[in-house]
């Protein structure tokens, strides 16, 4: 029998509609409007875009949104300036600095410059160490969304085998975390794995974040599998596919995302609950 769609479009949604109606509760007692601010240094256009569908996102759940539009040619001092003026910005919630910067500026620095406190994409080392604890305060949006896309499956994380191909800070790492701390027994997969076809085959939940379109094949996948696809791979003739080959997967698998339409949105979504959160927090600090 084919797979369940999981609609990442429709979920986050649901999800922002939720937000929207926790938003205007929270301003009518506290008088707050959760605000995030987003930095976007050049004009790469996939990045403008990016900052541009977060921002309406934002206006819709009726957040407050500012927006900043850096010259490429901007020195490294002035971007840290800006991150201490909205740092110390009582309106500011959430900071969000869209990468990649460009070359002379090194991310690291700046992304550590941002306040542990407003860290709406978590980050921040100490945002990262407190997920390595279990005990997490902001989680990254796209691992956050992967956790919450699972959940909709209604299927346990407890004692399965759970696969994540790709090991990078943004991605693979704290989805292996947080599968971790919901006791699934994670497998961390990445370019020098030995025979991952049989690694992956013996999953429940798989998923990938690797950057290869359609890498993920049907004889990766065990039977009734839940397949999370976080890929996105633009073809020659400008379509966008995910790490998995969808249709022949979709055939295998219990559960599985599209691209476009699955993890993408619970990305944007999970943000904009990072940014409630914060503002929650701001008012009742632990
Ligand atoms: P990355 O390049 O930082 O990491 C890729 C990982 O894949 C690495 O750890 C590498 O070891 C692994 N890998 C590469 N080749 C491999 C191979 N042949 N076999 C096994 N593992 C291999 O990428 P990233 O930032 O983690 O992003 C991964 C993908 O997810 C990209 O397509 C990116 O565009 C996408 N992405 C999507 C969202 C979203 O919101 N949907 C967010 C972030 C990233």
């Amino acid at each position: 029998m084919a797979a369940q769609i999981i609609d990442g479009k429709a979920l986050a949604l649901s999800v922002r509609a939720e937000i929207a109606r926790e938003v205007e509760q929270f301003h009518e007692h506290s008088g707050i409007r959760p605000g995030l601010a987003a930095v976007l240094v050049g004009d790469d256009p996939a990045s403008a875009i990016y900052v541009r569908n977060k921002k309406i996102a934002c206006e819709k759940a009726g957040l407050y949104p500012e927006e900043y539009k850096l010259p490429s040619s901007t020195s490294q001092e002035d971007l840290y300036a800006l991150i201490q003026k909205l740092n110390n910005d009582p309106k500011i919630h959430g900071i969000l600095v869209q990468l990649p910067l460009p070359n002379h500026i090194e991310s690291k620095i700046i992304l550590e410059a941002v306040s542990p406190h407003k860290d709406a994409d978590g980050f921040h080392p100490y945002n990262v160490g407190r997920l390595v604890e279990g005990d997490p305060v902001f989680t990254a949006c796209t691992p956050k969304g992967v956790i919450h896309m699972i959940e909709s499956t209604g299927q346990s994380m407890s004692g399965k085998r759970a696969v994540v191909i790709g090991r990078s800070n943004i991605v693979g790492k704290p989805v292996a975390l947080l599968l971790m701390h919901r006791h699934a027994t994670v497998t961390v997969c990445h370019s020098r794995t030995q025979d991952l076809p049989a690694v992956c085959r013996e999953a429940d939940i798989v998923v990938a974040a690797i950057g290869r379109a359609q890498f993920v094949t049907a004889d990766m996948i065990k039977e009734g599998a839940i397949v999370i696809d976080v890929g996105i791979n633009r073809r020659e003739d400008g379509s966008l596919v995910g790490d998995v080959d969808f249709e022949p997967v979709k055939e295998k698998a219990g559960w599985i995302t599209p691209v476009p339409g699955g993890v993408g949105p619970m990305t944007i979504a999970m943000l904009l609950q990072n940014t409630l959160e914060s503002a929650k927090r701001s008012v009742t600090p632990s």
